[in-house]
């Protein structure tokens, strides 16, 4: 078909190399009539990129770190793919006329202006970067209302709350169950969580993500990022949101309603379908998915989270119940804690001890705008790091 062709949906994806953007490629691969890869962009794995634009012509190709824009435009100088580099140019290219949906598949902080521009120019948006919600889910949710846009769940647990909630539009929310499978370490004590590596933290049972969610993920923390998105994406208060641990990742969360019923959306864990979801809504496409098999899973059990152990599950709830900027700093000081950790210069532990000082210590503003999470944000890393290198060197290994 010809890619002006209207049916066929326009998709800019935002981190196409990631874990979500690999994944959303493959599924725009499988359906060509449907989709178009429109625009690629990377933050500096070039290679990745060059390929993916080979394989998907897409219109625009973006790699962020300018420094490898030689090498890109060298490499794409012989097909018809525009070029561009720098952070600036992924807020510039989600506002393209053609692009349909903006998938925003990067990784923290750095997806907050991409979104607020695509937001503007009316995109809808597949939301993957829970981060953008969790610093500022208020100003996203007002802009999105504002600007009559969609913002359309990629997280599978959102996800799954979003397919339970088709055909309640008037039926209230008494319960959101986020459901974890509770990490590398579940059942671990904080002895045991002391002294574990880089390599233990990253090795998920059920997922395989980029390292970033992964670590957030093995801490609790990515629940706690979860608590605060589904708070905005559903709008419930933080009271009205449980977290129920359930390790074989079957059940992607339930909704409970006031006559007591709870609906629970399952499968297998496979990122692709809550993509597939999030890129056909509100129709359901044929796919080659492996299916579930209820036979192959005599138990599917459940626990509560240990919130004693996890600290940030329990700091997450604290910075939503405050509100205000208290999110952006949990987030600005979790990124700088989980880059620690994965440099080797922070403990398992320690990652919610420097987000506990960062709650304390950070201005709290209680009806922030936009620049002021801008700042809440530069600030806090700025903190975070100097706490970071006044700790003692942590005995881990990588
Ligand atoms: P990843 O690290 O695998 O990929 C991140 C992508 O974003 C890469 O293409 C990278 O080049 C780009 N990127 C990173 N930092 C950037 C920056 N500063 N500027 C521009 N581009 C940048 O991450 P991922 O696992 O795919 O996760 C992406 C987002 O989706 C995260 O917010 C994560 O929480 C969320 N998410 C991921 C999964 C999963 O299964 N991987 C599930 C649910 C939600
Ligand atoms: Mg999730």
């Amino acid at each position: 078909m010809h890619p002006n062709d209207s049916s066929i949906k326009n998709i800019a994806i935002l981190g196409s190399t990631g874990s979500i953007g690999t994944q959303a490629l493959e599924v725009i691969a499988q359906n060509p009539g449907r989709f178009r890869a429109y625009a690629l962009t990377a933050l500096s794995n070039a290679d990745l990129l060059i390929k993916q634009a080979i394989a998907f012509l897409p219109e625009y190709v973006i790699i962020a770190d300018t420094h490898k824009y030689p090498y890109v435009k060298a490499a794409l100088s012989h097909v018809p793919v525009k070029v561009l580099s720098g952070y600036d140019a992924l807020t510039e290219v989600v506002t393209v006329a053609e692009i349909d949906t903006v998938l925003t598949a990067l990784v923290g902080f750095a997806g907050l202006e991409p979104t607020i521009a695509a937001i503007k120019a009316g995109k809808t948006i597949a939301l993957a970067n829970k981060e953008t919600l969790v610093v500022a889910g208020e100003l996203i949710t007002d802009l999105a209302k504002q600007h009559e846009v969609k913002i359309l769940p990629v997280d599978s647990e959102h996800s799954a709350i979003f397919q339970c909630l088709a055909g309640e539009e008037n039926n209230a929310i008494e319960k959101l169950i986020l459901t974890a499978s509770g990490g590398p370490f579940r059942g671990k004590s904080s002895e045991f969580l002391a002294g574990v590596t880089r390599a233990q933290a990253l090795n998920h049972p059920n997922w395989v993500m980029g390292a970033k969610i992964t670590i957030d993920s093995a801490s609790l923390m990515n629940k706690g990022l979860e608590v605060i998105e589904a708070k905005w994406l559903f709008d419930v208060s933080f009271e009205q949101i449980d977290v129920i641990v359930h390790p074989q990742s079957i059940i992607h969360s339930m909704v409970q309603f006031e006559d007591g019923s709870i609906k629970a959306q399952m499968g297998l864990p496979d990122m692709r379908l809550p993509i597939q979801f999030a890129l056909t809504y509100p129709e359901r496409i044929k796919s080659d998915f492996k299916r579930f098999d209820f036979a192959n899973y005599p138990n599917l059990s459940f626990e509560k989270p240990d919130m004693e152990t996890f600290r940030n599950l329990a700091l997450a709830y604290e910075a939503l119940n405050k509100g205000g900027n208290m999110p952006c700093i949990i987030n600005a000081a979790n990124e700088v804690a989980v880059a620690g950790f994965l440099n080797g210069d922070v403990g398992f532990l320690h990652m919610s001890d420097v987000i506990e000082t960062c709650m304390q210590k950070i201005t709290y503003l209680t009806k922030p705008q936009l620049a002021d999470y801008l700042n809440t944000d530069k600030e806090t890393r700025i903190l975070a790091q100097s706490l970071i290198q006044q700790m003692p060197k942590a005995a881990i290994t990588i």
